[in-house]
């Protein structure tokens, strides 16, 4: 028997299938979807490559394979092939995505070792240790709890019952308990509280949607829902019991959320209805290790539910039931690297071959999915009302040109100022969110004009004034900052531009008496920071959370009365065609922060464009004016959904190699895809023309990507890799995220 086998390896010219003949002993082993170790050319070692199909004669002379060494299913094998073409990239590029985690390199010796733990026994029978004589009382609590919850790890001991190493020490010299060294699985929700959450009796719109959902999973056939409920209408609770529902009939289900959203407040509620052992989680900050394990945890059957960012929609799951995106508008869902998959597209290729179920999520559902739910392609369940019987929050919108005219220069309208005054004094909780971190964020020379740059990137550079340094946000160049202008040797270089920082140190001058904490990127450096920040504000009651995006996902803290939006044109002001559906969707999460319990909200908006319709609208959430609004503006002016946007795009450090290479690429395109309807633009530089030294063109295109189109994008492709262009690197990538 011969197999079709395809090399893993980035080079684009790799990308298609060589013969090898299957050796006798492996004849039975072996099947599509095997990974499997090969000579190949003149290499020395052995290649990983991945059988794709079997057939029973070759054309060619044939080497043999020479080990078997992991089996995937033919779905991923499928699923890796459709990927590679709809996404423009190598087959064994997408199959890595598929693999257990830390077995993908391929020297071999370095695979992950299985972590052993050391546990805490009871040594003696609870009931026979003479607590009363045991004098600290750290060793009696540790007692007291081992007794109910015997074999913990000692870094259980240490956050849970709040114990030190000496404590367990000296209660091992009392010979009370003892040490074991087991080898376990390293679940990442070790250590996680558990506080079971009870199931809620549903309201009549969550009932609706809980009732018709089921019946496409009981009848096991492929669906797609979009659960479309404003924040706190009730979604989380109707995921929660489909998923009940979903494991009692023996079926497996994935739970996909924004990578920022993946709290461990989120998954407490999970973990309270479902325990842990029923859950994994797959999420970038897990260690190569612990994903390892619950990768192993999902194939051995252990796991049911997987709860994860992007990626965890390859988790491998054999009878999978049910794919829950939520906040399925979210940019993460989309891949800006290769391979530039989308998650929900490969969600849908997945739930069509295993019949199972895509419920999409939001409150502010993406446009193309709205648009598809209102044609009907997907069945779309609302949920209009607070199930919690709470209301929103009340939202006033602030000019910021008038606060100017009356001479207020700080960053904080009067409204605004009034409102945190009356909040700090009343003890209840305020959050401010401003989209830009650091200090300031442009840097100006009053005397030439000339603006600070990374000197690697076309982007300005941002002073942070905790280290005192500029920091450039795409490639982490960092330096002291200048005292004289680098070009006109004048001292009146000037900050400008407010970001995070700024904004905290405006508060402590405007409120000396609030505590303030704040979370971005600069302050989440460590692997629990996250959690560490919210639960402190939420534990301390602390006055004033100030924070970047990452405030605003998900949370639930029922103190928070007040939301301050200190400049809602940031995101409004991008160049992409999806700035008003963002503003649009981060003020209305934002305001969901806002009044979730008995205490009323209010959300106050800042903003130099009162009148632009995505701000309008966030007043009173009104999705659905507002999607009525936006789509007849896409419709106008060809944007997606009614026409794709195709980047073809251009990076190298050889300018003038671009710059032919792009041409080159414009010429085929124009000549290929014209009588496809397609209309290609010009090749020009991106708008961050550099970045970490590389220079950036590209290629736009808009029309209508159907089946044909593609097979000609990868044709042309193939035929630029085929040229063997050392220095410039060629990618495609359809309704990219990222325009910049
Ligand atoms: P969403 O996911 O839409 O933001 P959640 O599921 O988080 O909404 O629900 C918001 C709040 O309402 C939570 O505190 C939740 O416990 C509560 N809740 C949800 N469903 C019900 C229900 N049927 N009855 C009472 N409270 C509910
Ligand atoms: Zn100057
Ligand atoms: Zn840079």
């Amino acid at each position: 028997m011969i197999a079709e086998v395809i090399i893993d390896s980035k080079a684009r010219k790799l990308n298609r299938k060589f013969d090898y003949e299957i050796p006798k002993e492996l004849e039975d082993l072996v099947f599509v979807g095997s990974r499997v170790l090969v000579p190949f050319g003149n290499f020395k070692e052995l290649e990983q490559g991945y059988i794709i199909n079997i057939k029973e004669k070759s054309n060619y002379e044939v080497k043999k394979i020479a080990k078997l060494d992991e089996n995937l299913s033919e779905l991923n094998i499928d699923l890796a092939r459709w990927m590679a073409r709809k996404y423009f990239c190598n087959v064994s590029e997408c199959i890595k995505l598929m693999l257990t985690p830390g077995t993908k390199d391929k020297q071999k010796e370095k695979r992950v070792k299985e972590k052993i733990y050391e546990f805490i026994y009871l040594k003696i029978p609870y009931n026979e240790i003479e607590i009363d004589k045991i004098r600290g009382e750290k060793q009696k609590k540790l007692i007291t709890f081992l007794n109910k919850n015997d074999g913990i790890t000692i870094k259980e001991a240490e956050e849970i019952v709040e114990v030190s190493r000496s404590t367990v020490n000296s209660l091992i010299e009392k010979d009370i308990i003892k040490i074991v060294k087991e080898q376990k699985d390293r679940n990442p929700l070790v250590g996680k509280r558990i506080i079971k959450n009870k199931k809620l009796e549903l309201n009549e719109e969550q009932k609706l949607a809980f009732n018709t959902i089921c019946k496409s999973i009981k009848d096991n056939k492929f669906d797609e829902y979009l659960l479309y409920g404003i924040t706190g209408s009730g979604k989380t609770e109707v995921y929660l019991q489909l998923i009940e529902e979903t494991i009692s009939q023996n079926k497996d289900v994935i739970v996909l959320v924004p990578e920022i959203s993946l709290t461990p407040q989120m998954l407490e509620r999970f973990i309270g209805r479902f325990g842990k052992e029923k859950i994994a989680v797959l999420h970038s900050k897990l260690s190569i290790g612990e994903r390892h394990d619950e990768w192993m945890r999902i194939k051995n059957n252990k796991a049911k539910i997987v709860i994860g960012a992007r990626s965890a929609i390859f988790a491998p799951f054999l009878n999978l039931g049910l794919i829950i995106i939520d906040e399925e508008h979210d940019q993460s869902y989309k891949s800006e690297s290769t391979p530039r998959y989308c998650a929900k597209e490969v969600a849908e290729f997945i739930a069509k071959k295993r019949n199972s179920v895509v419920v999409l999520g939001s409150a502010t559902p993406d446009i193309n999915t709205f648009y598809k739910a209102e044609n009907g392609e997907i069945t779309k369940l609302s949920l209009t009302k607070r199930a919690n019987n709470s209301n929103l929050p009340e939202v006033t919108i602030v000019d910021l040109k008038k606060e100017l005219a009356i001479g207020n220069k700080s960053m904080i309208s009067t409204e605004l100022y009034e409102k945190i005054e009356e909040n700090i004094k009343k003890k209840n909780q305020t959050i401010l969110f401003l989209n830009r971190r650091g200090y300031s964020t442009f840097i100006m020379c009053r005397e030439c004009g000339h603006t600070l740059k990374c000197p690697n990137c076309d982007i300005s550079l941002t002073y942070h004034i905790t280290q005192n340094k500029l920091k450039c946000h795409y490639c982490g160049y960092q330096k002291i900052p200048d005292k004289y202008c680098p070009n006109c040797k004048s001292e009146k270089i000037r900050y400008f531009g407010m970001g995070t920082q700024k904004l905290e140190n405006e508060i402590h001058k405007l409120f000396p008496e609030a505590s303030t904490i704040r979370m971005d990127i600069d302050t989440i450096t460590k692997k629990n920071s996250h959690e560490d920040i919210l639960n402190k504000f939420k534990e301390e009651n602390i006055d004033i959370l100030i924070g970047t995006q990452m405030v605003v996902k998900g949370h639930h803290f029922p103190k928070v009365t007040l939301v301050g939006v200190i400049a809602a044109d940031s995101s409004l002001n991008q160049e992409d065609f999806r700035a008003n559906e963002r503003t649009f969707q981060i003020l209305t999460q934002v305001a969901g922060r806002a009044g979730r319990e008995e205490l009323p909200g209010n959300v106050i908006i800042q903003t130099y464009n009162p009148n632009s319709f995505p701000i309008e609208l966030s007043k009173t959430q009104n999705y659905e004016l507002f999607y009525q609004t936006e789509i007849k503006l896409r419709k106008q002016l060809k944007y997606p959904p009614f026409c794709d946007i195709i980047v073809a795009g251009f990076s190298g450090e050889n300018e003038n190699e671009i710059k032919s290479v792009s041409l080159y690429v414009y010429k085929m395109l124009e000549k290929n895809l014209k009588k496809y309807g397609i209309s290609v633009f010009q090749p020009m530089p991106a708008p961050i023309d550099k970045i970490q030294n590389k220079f950036r063109w590209r290629i736009i295109a808009k029309g209508i990507v159907t089946k044909d189109v593609n097979i000609i994008l990868n044709k042309c492709l193939k035929n630029i890799y085929d040229k063997n262009i050392k220095n410039t690197k060629v990618y495609l990538d359809i309704n990219s995220n990222n325009m910049a």
